[in-house]
């Protein structure tokens, strides 16, 4: 009896090892998978600007050098997609970093307020153009000191605020409050009154690359990579980032910090 139940152990424990090799294989196809788009996607975001500089760069070597204004314009446009080029390696640098945990957050204490204020005034001249107002629940004077890496916060609230601008109807309002929630925490919202995202889209908004429409964002400039910066910081914080939409009403994100005081 003993022999069959040596037996017995034997195939439970061969079997529970092809188990789990299956599964290491299959994690292992995922991930594979998951870096074959990753690729795919970054050859397709590069390839735009790069064609855009090669056709100026071609048509001023065909001739077009010799008339001043095509020339200069013809330089502005390449150097525009030269630009593009650079703006989506920054991200993507920033994406890696974040990714292989490589980001070291340096954390301090400030006052958010001010935060929110100064990214206003940056991107005051960019509401303007569609005539969105900028409206934040607080006065500059008031203060809530939160422990956060200063920088990238500033990155994630900047990024939240230009979709809202990006996505944000002409002559709307995106507004930022920011409130205790439990002693130890803020959370801070911004909300536009703008296109809203579907129900169907909401769960891959934070995907690399991922935009909901192709054409009218890159009108808008942007890569797709910008939330997912956002969710990664967030996350890196150990924070939580949160997000309400209803099509063609509006849209609101959320995130937590720590409260500093
Ligand atoms: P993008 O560079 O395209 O703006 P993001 O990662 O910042 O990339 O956003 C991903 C997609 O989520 C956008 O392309 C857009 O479709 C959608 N989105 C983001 N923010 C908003 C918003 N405030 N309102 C509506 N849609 C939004």
């Amino acid at each position: 009896p003993s022999v069959t139940t040596d037996m017995e152990v034997l195939t439970r424990e061969v079997e529970n090892y092809v188990n789990v090799k299956k599964l290491e294989i299959e994690t292992l196809n995922v991930r594979e998978n998951y870096r074959k788009e990753f690729m795919g996607n970054i050859s397709h975001e590069l390839k735009t600007p790069l064609f855009t500089v090669q056709s100026y760069v071609l048509t001023l070597l065909d001739g077009a050098m010799k008339d001043k204004t095509v020339r200069k314009e013809y330089l502005r446009r390449a150097n525009k997609g030269v630009e593009r080029l650079i703006y989506i390696v920054k991200e993507l640098d920033m994406i890696s970093k974040l990714e292989v945990g490589g980001l070291v957050l340096n954390k301090e204490y400030f006052n958010i307020i001010a935060l929110v204020q100064s990214i206003f005034d940056l991107l005051e001249m960019k509401a303007a153009k569609k005539n969105i107002s900028l409206v934040f629940d607080k006065e500059y004077t008031e203060e809530i000191v939160v422990n956060a890496d200063r920088e990238r916060i500033e990155q994630v609230l900047t990024n939240l605020i230009v979709n809202s601008l990006k996505y944000g109807k002409q002559d709307g309002t995106t507004e930022v409050s920011i409130e205790n929630i439990v002693k130890s925490k803020v959370l801070v919202r911004v909300t536009d009154n703008g296109e809203g995202i579907l129900k169907e889209n909401m769960p891959r908004i934070f995907e690399r690359f991922y935009r909901v429409d192709k054409s009218g964002s890159r009108k808008e400039g942007g890569s797709g990579l910008g939330l997912s910066i956002v969710k990664h910081i967030v996350e890196a914080h150990n924070e939580k980032i949160y997000v309400e939409s209803q099509f063609g009403i509006g849209s609101e994100f959320s995130f937590t910090l720590e409260n500093g005081k």
